[in-house]
């Protein structure tokens, strides 16, 4: 019964890791140079429906994935969280470029050094600018990350797929 009870949960978890992944969301939102790339890797020329995430919605509340690509100033870090928070679950975020890595050559008192500091990266795409081809392999490692994804546990209360942002996390943002 043990087996046959895991075999059901790992169908709904593949069933629902693939329409997911098929099925992205991401969000209008660039902050600087790497928004130009993210751009064109939305034109024609990309065709980023071919990953099924061609679909950019002007509000967090229709998007399940935020592509933070450009310099996040520390005046930015609290929108960028808020935003990400409106987001519904499930949802994922990519980090795009060396400044929203890292700071890229930013290391200044006005710029956040990585936008990890404020919201979970599932995926880092290095490069200033990275070239489109870079955001769709990017892509295609956030795929893959999403089929091993648990979502069944949620379903079945024995588990939230996120653990809750801590008080000490929640400090951490800078005003
Ligand atoms: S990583 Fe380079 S291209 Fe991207 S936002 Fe920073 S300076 Fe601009």
């Amino acid at each position: 019964m043990e087996g046959s009870s895991g075999f059901v949960t790992t169908q709904i978890d593949y069933i629902f890791n693939w329409a997911r992944k098929s099925a992205i969301w991401p969000m209008t939102f660039g902050l600087a140079c790497c928004a130009i790339e993210m751009m064109a890797t939305g034109a024609s020329r990309f065709d980023m429906d071919r990953f099924g995430a061609g679909v950019f919605r002007p509000s967090p509340r229709q998007c399940d994935l935020i592509i933070v690509a450009g310099t996040v100033t520390l005046k930015m870090a609290k929108i960028v969280r808020r935003v990400y928070d409106q987001m519904p679950e499930p949802k994922w975020v990519i980090s795009m470029g060396s400044c929203s890595n890292v700071g890229g050559p930013f290391n200044s008192y006005s710029t956040l050094q990585g936008v990890d500091r404020v919201i979970p990266v599932d995926v880092y795409i290095p490069g200033c600018p990275p070239r489109p081809e870079a955001l769709l392999y990017g892509l295609m490692r956030l795929q893959d990350k999403i089929m091993t994804e648990h979502p069944s546990k949620y379903f079945l209360g024995k588990g939230d797929l996120l653990p809750p942002v801590t008080e000490q996390e929640d400090s951490s943002i800078p005003d």
